[in-house]
């Protein structure tokens, strides 16, 4: 005799039994510093833009958007020409929902059972996850104990696996470590295989970005967001810089009408004000400089950071600090690496929050 339906186990696939889903606790404190978004709400001025926008479109919403979101794509072409001097059309533009939507379509398009990408860890754990619900392979290279990429260590790791895709994260998440252009370089020639770089943090970076690498390396893909300096992570924008015949990959994979058309209208309307967004990137950087300053003064290894994060060791019990830290109203991430944590650059009153509860919790 069968067993009654509602007996018998969900057929989830074998791979997912047992994970757990991707998220930093989302917590109700009052200082949240933990997933790297921007504290600096959007201004008046763009606020009412944006709003304008949106109301522009609703009477329209029974209607599907462009598809191709060719307005948007060349808005963030122009952003990137204008950043980079590389010239970029809406050709070379791709954009989706959030970059993890661009990573998952990166990897539906290039990965996907029998394949394999190669990460160098720590980084961002969505990097393995998209790369394993493609059914493809995640294959790790330990970095130095700075966290930089050693180029020849990673030669060998291209060389051994023969990747498909290679992740860069630079800066990387979590650690805030920048990788230089000749590393990259050699990693593209050294594979046959796609190479990512995620530049989600770029904006707070002195250093160059791969966009600059684009012309002549066909499987070079920059992979950006308007999520973290742009300080718009409610929109949910993310898009890939690459030669037009990727972008005409991921046209294979992505859903049609992705991106709504209330998505297409805030983010054309806020890019359009990208100069005053980007604006408060310095700020930002100076609460970042603060809080590597005052925790070094506590004593405690800091990493430098190029991006809008501090990764720090903490003595003895980190999940502990992490709760006392909650515990008094404060929230930072736990990403998982022993002894460690991670905290987002805030206000300047978040920062100072911040600086004074974890010396008064070690
Ligand atoms: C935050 C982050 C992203 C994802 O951002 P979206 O909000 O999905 O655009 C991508 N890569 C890295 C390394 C990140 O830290």
């Amino acid at each position: 005799m069968t067993a009654p339906c509602n007996q018998r186990p969900l057929p989830v696939r074998n791979e997912l039994i047992g994970r757990t889903p991707y998220g930093a606790p989302q917590i109700d404190v009052d200082v949240r510093m933990n997933t790297n978004e921007s504290p600096h709400a959007p201004s008046p001025a763009v606020v009412e833009d944006i709003r304008a926008a949106v109301a522009e479109i609703v009477g329209d919403l029974n209607r599907y958007p462009d598809r191709e979101a060719v307005t948007l794509r060349s808005l963030l072409a122009d952003y990137l020409q204008a950043t980079t001097s590389v010239p970029l059309s809406s050709d070379h533009i791709w954009a989706a929902n959030g970059s993890n939507e661009i990573l998952l379509q990166t990897m539906q398009a290039f990965a996907g059972p029998g394949r394999s990408a190669l990460g160098f860890e720590p980084t961002y754990s969505m990097h393995r996850s998209v790369t394993e619900a493609t059914g493809a392979a995640y294959h790790t290279v330990a970095r130095r104990e700075d966290f930089g990429i050693d180029a020849a260590t990673a030669l060998a790791a291209v060389e051994y696996h023969r990747p498909d895709v290679v992740f860069i994260c630079n800066p990387n998440n979590p650690t805030g470590t920048y990788t230089d252009l000749d590393t990259i370089e050699a990693i593209y020639d050294a594979t046959a295989g796609i190479v990512i770089i995620d530049e989600a943090y770029i904006e707070f970076c002195t250093h160059p970005s791969a966009a600059r690498l684009l012309t002549g390396r066909p499987r070079l893909l920059v992979i950006r967001t308007i999520s973290k300096a742009f300080g718009l992570a409610g929109v949910r924008v993310g898009y890939l810089a690459a030669n037009p015949e990727v972008v005409a990959a991921l046209r294979l994979v992505r859903l049609p009408y992705h991106l709504s058309s209330l998505t297409q209208a805030v983010a054309v309307a806020a890019l359009s004000r990208r100069v005053e967004l980007l604006s408060t990137v310095p700020e930002v950087v100076t609460q970042r400089e603060r809080i590597v300053d005052g925790l070094s003064a506590m004593g405690l290894q800091v990493y430098p950071s190029d991006a809008n994060f501090v990764l720090f060791s903490v003595p003895g019990d980190a999940a502990a600090l992490w709760q006392r830290l909650v515990d008094r109203q404060v929230l930072i991430r736990d990403v998982g690496i022993p002894g460690h944590l991670r905290v987002t650059a805030g206000t300047a009153e978040e920062t100072a929050a911040f600086l004074e509860t974890i010396r008064t919790s070690l």
